[in-house]
């Protein structure tokens, strides 16, 4: 085992000093052989293809999602896992899966328009050809202008969103060294807060309840402005716990359509001349509903084999796209780093598991029940603190996009800088420099973190463009040396925090 002496690292507040690193060693021969296995070895893009290109997106619960985790818990025998489950967690709804779509303008003028259904909403019977108008309702005054005209109509109803004509030119957006001290340097900033609801104004779920009960047949959106792309498949007020085939019935078509096609119809429209499209929405909707699974599989311990270190990422996605970004980068980064610590014969004294998650789109479920399952809650009574609760290190997460990692945030844990100062250390040749105390949220290490569980979210450089929920995720624009990094650095934080003496320190209360 090799000590890397301590330095000045660039993070701002503390400079540990070679006394304060040499308590959280790094076992330089294992970086070097994770380094070696990661870029001269590296089956990354082999299997970011393969996930994106064969197959697919991944809506918790579909079809498509229970063949990608078949598929998951073959790669990770191949890999050389052990104890690989697909572990159930709540009642989550009914599959859903869209078979088929599509959208042509017939008059005036015949185009192919680009759109997609959104998740958990219903198909229509057959090819229906049908007048399209615009239905802007703002107010609930509003509704009375279009009471009685809607009939077996497509209805635009959300506003032209303006076109942002930059967003793809970005790429790849490092983050400079004046960013980077000041993420370091100052706490999270706050969040600006939301301004008051105007009562007047009727919310999307109360919007759609008209034009049901108008007798709409599809409901056109487009929101995000982004060329090109749709954005956002979530249907407005969807519940999970309500996700009942009934429920799924009793809701009308929404799609959502790009918006230069979106404002065509819009702009023809508003000159007072009909539009006339043609639509076919086929979707398969289950009859009986399911619980989600979460997939995991293991590393197996030694001598501190009872205790844990996990790593992990959401497995499921929007139906849009295979979104190559989010999370597909995130799960092939997990499965590249725990590849490599077979491949490089580590023997970590924990026990390392890796953790798919599904349901993380429509909110944290399969993490959260995860969690609470396995680990409990100490602010809840009811679920209360299981076992597992002191067994667990640490838990590192991956869902910023697949920029790489430039660093990672302490999530307001003080006790863990010095340790991670020192692991980072020997990636500072990559760009991995910073610490940060900052608390980041919106994914999976989230309900770790709330529990009191030390979760760490790593500092990444953002990728511009085909990303967040877009239909435009595809493989052609992943950074795939930059998630090479990403999967060294994992395997050798997991690594480490598998061999310490002791478990990583959790949070002061
Ligand atoms: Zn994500």
């Amino acid at each position: 085992m090799v000590l890397v002496a301590g330095s000045s690292v660039y993070n701002g507040q503390i400079s540990p000093s070679s006394k304060q690193i040499e308590k959280y060693p790094v076992d330089q021969a294992m970086v070097d052989n994770i380094r070696q296995e990661g870029f001269d070895h590296s089956e990354l893009s082999n299997t970011l293809s393969y996930m994106t290109d064969v197959l697919g997106a991944r809506l918790t619960n579909s079809n498509d999602m229970h063949r990608a985790q078949t598929w998951a818990t073959g790669e990770m025998g191949r890999i050389g896992l052990a104890n690989i489950q697909i572990e159930p967690f709540m009642d989550y709804g009914v599959s859903w899966d869209n078979e088929y779509f599509s959208l042509h303008l017939l008059e005036p003028d015949y185009q192919v328009m680009l759109g997609y259904p959104i998740a958990h909403t219903p198909g229509i019977n057959g090819r229906q050809k049908m007048a399209v108008v615009i239905a802007d309702i703002k107010t609930k005054s509003d509704m009375e202008k279009y009471r009685g005209k809607l009939r077996r109509k497509a209805v635009l109803s959300t506003p032209p969103p303006t076109i942002d004509i930059t967003r793809y030119r970005k790429g790849v957006q490092r983050w400079t060294d004046e960013e980077l001290r000041e993420i370091a340097e100052t706490p999270t900033p706050p969040r600006s807060p939301r301004p008051p609801r105007n009562p007047d104004l009727v919310t999307a779920v109360e919007r759609n309840a008209f034009f049901k009960k108008e007798g709409v047949a599809v409901i056109l959106e487009s929101r995000s402005g982004w060329l090109a792309a749709v954005r956002g498949f979530a249907r407005p007020g969807a519940k999970i716990d309500k996700w009942s085939r009934k429920e799924t019935k009793i809701h009308l078509p929404i799609v959502a359509v790009t918006p230069e096609h979106y404002n065509r119809m819009y702009r023809i429209l508003e000159r007072g001349l009909p539009v006339k499209i043609e639509i076919e929405i086929r979707t398969k909707v289950g009859k009986v509903v399911q619980k989600a699974s979460n997939v995991l599989g293991e590393i197996p311990g030694s001598d501190l084999k009872e205790e844990l270190v996990m790593l992990g990422a959401h497995f499921d996605t929007w139906h849009a796209s295979p979104n190559a970004s989010d999370n597909t980068s995130g799960v092939a980064v997990m499965l590249e780093a725990v590849r490599i610590l077979n491949a490089v014969g580590a023997k970590p004294r924990r026990t390392i598991r890796i953790a798919l998650w599904s349901g993380e789109e429509q909110g944290l479920h399969g993490s959260r029940e995860y969690v609470y399952k396995h680990f409990g809650n100490p602010d809840d009574p009811e679920v209360g603190i299981k076992p597992g609760y002191e067994k667990l290190s640490a838990y590192f997460n991956q869902d910023y996009g697949p920029g790489q990692y430039r660093g990672i945030y302490l999530q307001g844990n003080e006790g863990v800088r010095q340790t991670f100062t020192s692991w980072m250390k020997p990636f500072e040749d990559l760009g991995m420099t910073t610490v940060s105390l900052r608390g980041v949220g919106s994914t999976d290490h989230v309900y770790f973190d709330r529990v009191g569980l030390p979760a760490f979210q790593f500092l990444q450089d953002r990728v511009g463009g085909t990303g967040g929920h877009t239909n435009l995720d595809f493989y052609d624009t992943l950074p795939i040396e930059d998630l090479k990094k990403n999967a060294v650095i994992m395997a050798s934080f997991v690594y480490h925090a598998a061999m310490t003496e002791k478990q990583l320190p959790r949070k002061q209360k």
